[in-house]
């Protein structure tokens, strides 16, 4: 398997074979090496392009399984896309026995309570309800590790800045962020230059 390159162990490259995953796709190869090495990257990427797993199979190889506060956030600007995410999360965290939680609004906010008491690895969600649940004190950010901006012009483009920033401020400094977005107006390369440690620019 082509994944088994980048110092994936065996479990990650498992259950990406078992996804039919057999060779990287460009973003992949161009993203997953820098991951690994914990830098922030910007990443100009369409859907379709595997973009997904670039961000969530180095994530889940650095998740630890002991530790029961969510050690990576996963912010998107829809809930479709964060049901995507979330799947493809724990398809490739299968072997690690990964958890991940889904946050995102027009659903019931008591079963999303409930599951944050519990063992909790990943945190998916859309930027209105994962502040709910901040404000409220039910999401615990402070051993996060990893934070995504996952269609970063998109959720600026639905108004969403300001509490992604709120979001972001929540977040240890101590951490990789990675932006993928479809394109890279000012706005986005904004956030990047304001909340990103010397970020890689990669244009796929
Ligand atoms: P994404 O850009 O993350 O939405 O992924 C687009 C589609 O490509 C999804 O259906 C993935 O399951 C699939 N995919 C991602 N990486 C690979 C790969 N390395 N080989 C084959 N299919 C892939």
């Amino acid at each position: 398997n082509g994944f088994t390159q980048f110092g994936l162990s065996e479990e990650i490259v498992e259950a990406l074979d078992g996804l039919k995953y057999k060779e990287p796709t460009e973003v992949q190869e161009r993203v997953i090496p820098e991951a690994m090495q914990r830098k922030d990257v910007v990443v100009k990427a369409q859907t379709g392009s595997g973009k997904t797993a670039a961000f969530a199979a180095p994530i889940c190889e650095q998740i630890v399984w002991e530790e029961n506060k969510p050690q990576a956030l996963i912010l998107t600007p829809t809930r479709e896309l964060a049901m995507q995410v979330r799947e493809e999360i724990q398809n490739i965290g299968r072997f690690k026995r990964i958890k991940a939680s889904l946050l995102v609004g027009q659903q019931p906010a008591a079963p999303q309570r409930v599951e944050l008491k519990q063992k909790v690895h990943v945190v998916v969600g859309t930027p209105g309800r994962v502040l709910d649940h901040l404000k409220k004190g039910t999401l615990a950010l402070d051993k996060v590790k990893h934070l995504v901006l996952d269609e970063a012009d998109e959720m600026l483009n639905m108004g969403f800045i300001d509490q992604v920033e709120e979001i972001i401020g929540e977040v240890p400094e101590a951490r990789t962020t990675s932006l993928f977005s479809a394109t890279l107006p000012r706005k986005v390369r904004d956030l990047a230059d304001f909340y990103m440690r010397s970020p890689e620019t990669i244009e796929v």
